[in-house]
């Protein structure tokens, strides 16, 4: 799996300094979407060290890491609970480090042939052994995705969604397919007058990004605007309000 660039367009209200929404196309959504894909063990893990968390996942995470082997059960690994393998739906951009090479890859023992008992184990841990014949399962064993009743070209059947359509992503990631009326809407919900307070700002998404948007989805209904527009980085002379800047619903 390699990295994608995925650069969705920011529309800018230049006076709150607020991110309307993004423009952007099936690569972006696709990154969005798979965020439901994730194991909590896995999201935890990117998290950690940003202390991005809320809730008490981080000091139950920390109990597991901290928790001697002595009373884990000889069978189990930690690990299996604080770097849970990953299915990702293929083609899928790459945006959060660590994920790819979790990729999920199923093992049976050799003796898969010959008893037909052991046919029936599978296993995500190479060379586990055998509950039946005790050998290592180590042979790599190919994961078939379900047919489809519609013949699909291979860029059709990467990700989520279609990618014959431009979505817009709002601040809060609702996702739509961009349409005028959704637009008209949103400029008049935040009192939009003039075209030229809107500032257009193509960015680019790469996994500092990505680490960044997932940890801020889980805290916040303004996750373009937090990421993209941090209020470090506002410049004092803008005078912003803060107060205006995250209208009331
Ligand atoms: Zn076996």
């Amino acid at each position: 799996m390699a990295t994608t660039k995925v650069s969705p367009k920011l529309f800018i209200d230049k006076r709150r300094q607020q991110v309307l929404f993004a423009e952007a196309d099936k690569k972006f959504v696709d990154f969005l979407f798979s965020i439901f894909t994730l194991p909590v063990g896995a999201v935890m893990s990117l998290l950690k060290e940003g202390g991005g968390t809320v809730g008490c996942l981080p000091s139950l995470y920390q109990s597991i890491e901290d928790m001697s082997v002595t009373h884990i059960k000889p069978d189990k690994s930690k690990r299996f609970l604080l770097e849970p393998k990953v299915m990702l739906c293929p083609k899928v951009p790459l945006l959060l480090p660590n994920i790819g090479s979790t990729f999920r890859q199923l093992y049976r023992c050799s003796n898969s042939n010959k008893y037909n008992t052991c046919i029936n184990y599978v296993t995500d841990e190479d060379s586990t052994i055998c509950p039946y014949c005790e050998l290592k399962m180590n042979r790599i064993v190919t994961f078939i995705d379900p047919p489809s009743t519609i013949r699909e070209s291979s860029t059709t059947k990467d990700g989520y969604v279609k990618g014959t359509v431009i979505y817009m992503v709002m601040d809060n990631l609702e996702v739509k397919p961009l349409s005028t009326t959704t637009l008209v809407s949103l400029f008049a919900k935040f009192n939009v007058m003039n075209i030229g307070d809107i500032e257009e700002k193509v960015v680019d998404v790469g996994m500092d990004e990505g680490v960044k948007l997932l940890e801020a989805s889980l805290r916040s209904k303004t996750v373009l605007t937090d990421v993209f527009l941090p209020v470090e980085n506002i410049k004092t002379e803008d005078s912003i309000d803060t107060t205006e800047r995250y209208p009331a619903e």
